[in-house]
């Protein structure tokens, strides 16, 4: 896999119009391999193995919610960065899970080529799995260069993102309560 990568990087300076054997180019493709790897390495993540061993017993019924859970992915359509926050709730049912282990869902996940909406709905999706929750809300704010960096008019909007899954889905309270507690 690398190797493709580093090829590929090779190209994109040449097809760039730029000399692959210049100083600063001659180990770019090489190092940029490493980084594309690293940020396309959500694909080798298995998250019920990863949480296996972070679900503990738990009698509460309420609310667990973490904000500002740093976030960077990759836009599928330009490989361009997006990146920002996710907030994520949920409402247990029997078990819950450790803080960090929510934070590499998330990553797992962003590490990817992505579109925002995919991104947030697996995010939720893999928390009610492996939690067996009552519900699950997850919401993402992000910017994309994409739309940043190739605009002719500078703008930057935050596109926002959401996911509510059971409870989170059919009590309007316990929606407000998690969009009250991000807000
Ligand atoms: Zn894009």
């Amino acid at each position: 896999m690398r190797e493709g990568l580093e090829r590929a990087y090779g190209e994109l300076v040449s097809a760039s119009g730029d000399d692959p054997g210049r100083d600063g180019l001659r180990i770019t493709p090489e190092r940029a391999a490493e980084a594309f790897a690293f940020l396309t390495s959500g694909y080798r993540f298995d998250a019920a193995a990863e949480l296996a061993d972070a679900v503990f017993p738990s009698e509460s019924e309420e609310m667990v919610a973490v904000k500002d859970i740093e976030l960077y992915s990759l836009c599928e359509h330009h490989l361009l960065p997006f990146f920002g926050h996710a907030h994520v709730a949920y409402v247990p049912d029997a078990t819950i899970v450790g803080f960090s282990k929510i934070a590499r869902i998330v990553d797992s996940f962003a590490h990817r080529l992505q579109v925002q909406e995919r991104l947030t709905a697996q995010i939720a999706g893999t928390l009610m799995e492996t939690l067996n929750a009552r519900g699950v809300g997850v919401v993402v704010e992000a910017r994309h260069l994409c739309v940043a960096m190739r605009g002719v008019r500078k703008q930057n909007p935050v596109m926002r993102t959401s996911r509510m899954l059971g409870t989170f889905r059919t009590d309007s309270a316990t929606r407000a309560e998690f969009l009250d507690l991000i807000r």
